[in-house]
């Protein structure tokens, strides 16, 4: 059972036989090539054999400065030869303490209270439940749901399936879910009101506005992606979306929830999303990029207010008992607080500026395809919508799988891209440089060309 005797057709074999993959139909998958990846080196990930792709997703969203980073690897060290785990509970460490009072200075104002766990969907779980108790701390009984959108992505746990909207990955649980009330999505490719960017006044918030207006008694808080709907497809929505949404939580009574898992720690340009509508969330969930891409670690934020309405004498039962055995785990928190220094120390986000810029500009020339029907992006996002008939922006059949086949042919071709249904995107480690973007850039286009119009690279 050593890998010093395996190979790579036993290894191939043996992950086949052993692993069950996430979000895979695994008879697909073991029909198809394993790419056992060896080691990354800052953008660039190496499979055994000595290929190199480029990391074009940030290994599922998650790296920011490039793998087998010095800073964050020091950090981890450092932090092994003194404790890998102790609880949350009863006891504390430096790491966590560090953490949140980084966090604490950068997240949007107000938000000063800093709850541990270890992945985006727990970190939904946890922002659900305090707001749910925080009614009923408050004696709201008759609060006890919550609004969210329609292609909705907040994790893959049942709290947070509940509050989702993909119907691909939801609608077969639904018998498990609890009951939201759903509202339309700010898709603006696919406008809900049969708008233009140009002509849109956000109709498509009418429907919330007269939920709100009935219902806003039965609601403990909406929760949102700010500004980039990343699961439904990157769907990219404009701040003053984001800002009437926060006007609507405050006349209503009800909380604004924040779910800046993808978008948080630089991909939209700033560090928090929420940043570009200059508003403050009730709660706030971060993970992806929390540690950089190292360790799972999660945070939900809370404002006082909220914070509060826990606080009382045991007896009074105000308690949030919730709880990871892994709750701040000193490893990735030691990472996570050596990340938000790294921001600080090197200048990330003012760095950032002219790299969004040339990411922007440069994205625009997927245009040029027969096939793509809307190109967005926000920061260091991008995305290409590839259809049937871009006159009409008719999508292709799902049999014909574009999206699979356009990655496919990006990992013959050196980029590890991962298309969401015909949606190519890219969301590259921060620290991309301009020409490694060209060169990311030029095997999808090559790609999405080749499959769609049918030619060779
Ligand atoms: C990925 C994601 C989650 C879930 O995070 P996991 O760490 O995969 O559980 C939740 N919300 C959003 C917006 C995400 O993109």
């Amino acid at each position: 059972m050593t890998t010093a005797e395996s190979t790579p057709e036993l290894l191939a074999q043996w992950d086949r036989q052993y692993i069950w993959k996430p979000f895979t139909q695994m008879k697909e998958y073991a029909a198809g090539r394993q790419i056992i990846i060896d080691r990354g080196d800052g953008i660039y990930l190496y499979d055994i054999a000595g290929n190199r792709y480029i990391d074009g997703i940030s290994s599922w969203w998650v790296n920011l400065h490039g793998h087998r980073h010095p800073v964050l690897g020091a950090a981890l060290r450092e932090q092994l030869d003194k404790v890998a785990h102790c609880a949350l509970a009863s006891l504390t460490h430096e790491p966590a303490i560090g953490l949140a009072r980084e966090l604490a200075a950068v997240l949007p104002p107000g938000l000063t209270r800093i709850f541990y766990s270890d992945n985006g969907s727990t970190a939904v779980e946890v922002a659900l439940k305090m707001s749910f108790q925080y009614w009923r701390n408050l004696g709201r009984t008759d609060k006890r749901t919550f609004v969210s959108l329609a292609n909705a992505y907040h994790g893959d746990t049942l709290g947070a399936v509940s509050v989702g909207g993909i119907e691909q990955y939801h609608a077969l649980f639904k018998p498990l879910l609890f009951d939201t009330f759903r509202v339309p999505a700010p898709y603006c490719y696919r406008c809900p009101a049969g708008k233009r960017p140009e002509t849109c006044r956000l109709e498509c918030q009418q429907p919330l506005t007269d939920l709100l207006m009935e219902h806003a008694d039965e609601i403990c808080g909406i929760i949102v992606e700010p500004l980039v709907m990343a699961v439904a497809g990157m769907l990219v929505y404009p701040p003053a979306y984001l800002r009437r949404l926060r006007e609507l939580a405050d006349r209503y009574d009800v909380h604004l929830i924040a779910d800046e898992v993808a978008v948080a720690f630089g991909r939209t340009g700033r560090m928090f999303a929420c940043e570009h509508a200059g508003i403050t969330p009730d709660l706030m969930c971060m993970a992806k990029g929390l540690t950089g891409g190292y360790l799972p670690l999660a945070v939900t934020a809370a404002t006082d207010r909220i914070y509060e309405a826990f606080w009382g004498d045991y007896a009074d039962g105000r308690t949030f008992f919730h709880g990871h055995s892994y709750t701040g785990n000193p490893l990735a928190a030691a990472i996570g607080r050596r990340n938000l220094e790294y921001f600080r120390e090197a200048g990330i986000i003012a760095g950032l500026q002219p790299k969004v810029e040339y990411f922007q500009q440069q994205l625009q020339r997927f245009r040029e395809l027969e096939h793509a029907g809307d190109v967005r992006g926000m920061g260091m996002i991008g995305a290409v919508e590839m259809v049937a008939d871009r006159r009409c922006g008719e999508p292709y059949p799902a049999d014909r799988r574009i999206g699979k086949l356009v990655a496919d042919r990006c990992l013959e071709t050196g980029a590890y891209l991962r298309p969401l249904g015909d949606v190519l995107y890219f969301i590259p480690p921060l620290c991309i440089e301009n020409d490694q973007l060209d060169e990311l850039f030029a095997i999808a286009f090559d790609a999405v060309r080749g499959v769609t119009e049918g030619r060779e690279a």
